[in-house]
């Protein structure tokens, strides 16, 4: 018979306790940015938006535990009000996370409100490349580099790791982030996250140690290891890089994990017309056990 759990970020056998909730909510309308690799387009396309209902399951979202709540996109900072409303109609028990493109048009808005906002604890933002050029030929109108240094949050910049890479291809991206993290030593949760290509991770690759990303980020000079975290769907390896902090993330494409009989639960998707899920492919698995067990303390 199938059993669900909670799965912890960092303990792969033990349930999370306290019980906190993760969602991650889809921006209810779709970006006016005309990016040229963009696939969220097509998405907001396919599933239409709904920002009533989102706001109203952000609404009842239960005040008596911890969330931990993930805006997404399409591009957040779009709408500086709505963003601002979904904030507010969370329960104050909520810390949220906004992931954004950062661009120039609306960066400056959004740096404001997360100013004002102190539940905003951090912003993600996707580089990909050694240089801001090589970044604007996948991504238009983003800000320069130098705008994230008074952002008054935590930051974290992502980059996915290439098929081709080396030492250096390491070495460049941590020196072209280095001159903007170290200027915020102690800004809580800023750092530079490589990405192992979610589409090529699986349980066989999931927590392995001596991978050839993972020799190549140590060879560089200065890089020191500092610790891992690990989970049923997840793995990161924690480093400093003269004075900032490098996670590697290795992460399954998908988060509901079925191991044996047990299917692992990790986090609510909340599609932009208001569907509710239990992982990134509109799967609703598990999703009454969770409503129930997670939200409204019933027997697991
Ligand atoms: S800013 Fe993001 S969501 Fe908008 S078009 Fe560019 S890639 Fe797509």
């Amino acid at each position: 018979m199938t059993q669900y759990r909670l799965t912890s970020r960092k303990m792969p056998i033990l349930d999370t306790y306290p019980k906190e909730s993760r969602v991650s909510v889809y921006f209810p309308k779709d970006c006016p940015n005309t990016c040229p690799f963009c696939t969220s387009r097509e998405d907001y396309r396919k599933w239409g938006v709904n920002p009533y209902k989102v706001m109203q399951f952000l609404a009842a979202l239960p005040t008596d535990m911890k969330h931990i709540v993930t805006i997404t996109g399409g591009e957040p900072a779009s709408d500086i009000n709505m963003l601002r409303d979904m904030i507010h109609v969370l329960p104050p028990t909520a810390d949220v996370y906004i992931n954004t493109t950062a661009l120039t048009n609306t960066f400056d808005r959004l740096k404001e409100l997360v100013g004002e906002e102190s539940r905003v604890q951090g912003i993600a933002v996707s580089r990909h490349g050694a240089n801001i050029a090589d970044d604007k030929l996948i991504l238009h109108g983003i800000v320069e580099d130098d705008a994230f240094k008074d952002v008054p949050c935590g930051i974290r910049i992502n980059a996915v790791v290439p098929d081709v890479f080396d030492a250096d291809y390491f070495r460049n991206i941590m020196e072209r982030w280095r001159p903007i993290f170290c200027q915020r030593p102690n800004v809580y949760k800023t750092g530079l996250t490589f990405r192992f290509d979610y589409n090529k991770c699986n349980f066989g690759n999931l927590h392995l140690l001596d991978t050839p990303e993972i020799k190549a980020l140590m060879s560089v000079p200065d890089v020191q290891y500092a610790g891992q975290s690990i989970s049923d769907y997840a793995h990161t390896m924690l480093y400093n890089y003269r004075g900032m902090r490098i996670r590697y993330h290795r992460c399954l494409p998908g988060v509901v994990v079925k191991i044996g009989d047990t299917i692992s639960l990790r986090e609510l998707v909340v599609y932009p017309d208001g569907f509710v899920a239990t992982d990134w492919d509109r799967t609703n698995v598990g999703l009454d056990w969770y409503m129930s067990n997670v939200f409204h303390n019933g027997e697991e």
